[in-house]
């Protein structure tokens, strides 16, 4: 955004550090995603909060994904990754992974055994768990705390050797089993898994927890400022303690709240369940919250950027209303879609003064919005023209400012026409509008004196192409469906998605570019799906022209 803003905490403690020289006044962040899901507008939230604080201060930010488990890590989710952070419009500096560090971490791990600070259990998960005791009660020694540091070395030595099965044994920090903070009650650093990974193969059987290897990885690359969500504030004390025993560089870690956006979910965990389930059709349906959901659906990388920045950096949880999200696209594609008639829902208008056989080659700015229109399209009109069915009505209430026998309006970028009568079928189904059109009222050209107060949108039906069009609302019935009982899938709104077959759309839309956002004149911006083959044009709704969602809540 361009308005001037105060400066969010995080730009106040960065202008701080470099004021006092720290890190020599370099600024370099990190976005670590775990590579077990595809990325959703949270993420977005914190690689535009990671990258642009970096860039605003001449720094740098490094991609890591933190693979340390490799059972839900998968190389389809480490591709996705990187290209959605690509289009949002961000360059990281290094592309690195947890798992380059697992030798290092292996050594860090063993320094620790050697000052005593670790030590290896062979308790079971349960006792461990009774063991941490509870918030208000201390916990209890595990009676292989006390193992030497000869005999640690060598049992972890054999724990990385593949001597022992998944679950036997765990490599523990030596903290405080009295801690208030339950994280410093010796907290496990390794855990055996017999796992194929992703990248390293079957190199490892143990891998290092989030808690050792996160911190640990941001040391290695002198990540001056670690910006995560507020659910680690509690590991944060165990973050510095393995950073100060091990004498690595002092990066520090701050939490800032994670978003979340009413109507959806938003954890991988949960996306993953609805693409699992069949709820949607993938990943990337655009009803869904990731960031390749709301590019097939139509948004723009700007326009999650502008979103982004204008929720602002809270350090509370708040629930942050969808209608921002969809302001955000709509501001930015009422300056940059094409506009282009469509009828979603036709019936057929007949000028019945217009000679037969007769077409015309109208003109349409593609942009008003800009100057120059950014070039016009040829529209052709005729005698037979498809409407749409709601533009029409027996009787007119007042100030229906459409069609009904004896109204008048006007034909964007045509002429102004008046309804003289209509045809029913056997149902009472309206199947001809019959109307007259006023032939000085070109569009343009118009001397006919006469001023009308409705434009409606149409199609000449032999110029008509027809397309499938995609309509989307929300996913949820309820604003927080992970609050609500029972599961958050009980919660799914059942018309998420309508499907019109056959719309009718005008020639030039047989050109749309993919990626490209369009204004279907009083419809709403869409754009093209890739489902689109030569013969079957598909597009998706992006939104509509205005909020509609506050009627909808009542
Ligand atoms: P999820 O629960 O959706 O799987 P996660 O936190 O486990 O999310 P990671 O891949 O570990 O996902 O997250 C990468 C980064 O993105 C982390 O720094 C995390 O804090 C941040 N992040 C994840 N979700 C959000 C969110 N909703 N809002 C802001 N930041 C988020
Ligand atoms: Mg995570």
């Amino acid at each position: 955004m361009s308005e001037e803003r105060s400066l969010n905490f995080l730009e106040e403690i960065i202008e701080e550090d470099i004021k006092n020289a720290k890190h020599g006044g370099r600024v370099l962040t990190r976005f670590p995603p775990e590579p077990n899901g595809y990325l959703h507008i949270g993420h977005a939230k914190s690689i535009c909060l990671n990258f642009t604080l970096a860039q605003k201060y001449g720094g740098l930010t490094n991609l890591r994904f933190d693979d340390t488990n490799p059972v839900t890590e998968e190389t389809e989710y480490v591709e996705s990754i990187k290209k959605d952070i690509e289009w949002l419009g961000f360059k990281w500096a290094q592309e690195l992974y947890t798992s380059d560090y697992f030798d290092q971490l292996y050594d860090f791990a063993v320094a620790l055994i050697k000052k005593g600070l670790a030590y290896v259990d062979d308790s079971t998960a349960e006792e461990i768990a009774a063991g941490k005791g509870t918030p208000t009660e201390p916990g209890k020694a595990s009676v292989y705390r006390e193992r030497t540091v000869a005999e640690n070395l060598q049992l972890f030595e054999e724990m990385k050797a593949g001597e022992y099965p998944d679950g036997a044994k765990v490599l523990r920090a030596k903290i405080d089993l009295a801690s208030p903070n339950m994280h410093l009650r010796d907290p496990l650093m390794y855990r055996i898994k017999h796992a194929h990974h992703h990248r390293t193969g079957d190199k490892w059987c143990i891998y290092p927890m989030y808690d050792f290897a996160h911190g640990q990885s941001d040391a290695i690359e002198k990540i001056t400022h670690s910006i995560c969500t507020l659910e680690f504030i509690p590991h944060r004390p165990l973050y510095d303690w393995f950073i100060e025993q091990l004498e690595i560089f002092s990066t520090k870690q701050y939490e800032f709240a994670r978003l979340n956006i009413n109507y959806a979910v938003m954890s991988k965990r949960k996306l993953l369940q609805l693409v699992n389930e069949k709820y949607v059709n993938g990943w990337d349906d655009p009803r869904m919250f990731t960031i390749s959901g709301l590019r097939r659906r139509g948004y723009t990388p700007a326009s999650i950027r502008n979103f982004c920045d204008r929720i602002g950096v809270a350090k509370r949880e708040n629930l942050i209303e969808m209608s921002l999200l969809e302001f955000c696209i709509r501001e930015d594609l009422n300056k940059t879609a094409w506009r282009r008639m469509a009828v979603l829902d036709p019936v057929k208008l007949i000028i019945t003064n217009y000679p037969d056989g007769q077409e015309e080659l109208l003109h349409g700015e593609n942009n008003p919005e800009v100057e120059g229109g950014e070039g016009s399209r040829s529209i052709p009109f005729s005698k037979e023209l498809w409407i749409e069915r709601e533009d029409f009505m027996e009787e007119a209430p007042k100030k229906f400012f459409r069609l009904a026998p004896g109204l008048m309006v006007r034909l964007k970028h045509a002429y102004i026409i008046q309804c003289n009568d209509f045809v029913k079928d056997a149902s009472g189904k309206v199947t001809e509008i019959h109307c007259t059109y006023i032939p000085e009222s070109k569009s343009g050209n118009d001397t006919s004196g006469i001023n009308v107060k409705g434009t409606i949108h149409w199609v000449s039906v032999p110029h008509a192409k027809t397309a499938e069009i995609r309509l989307y609302d929300r996913l949820f019935r309820v604003e927080d469906p992970s609050s609500e009982e029972g599961d958050f899938k009980d919660y799914i709104n059942p018309d998420s998605l309508q499907i019109i077959q056959n719309a009718y759309i005008e020639p030039d839309l047989e050109t749309a570019k993919a990626g490209k956002g369009y204004q279907f004149i009083r419809k709403g911006y869409f754009t093209l799906d890739p489902d689109t083959t030569n013969q079957h044009l598909v597009f998706n709704r992006t939104v509509t022209l205005k909020d509609n969602w506050a009627k909808k809540a009542d």
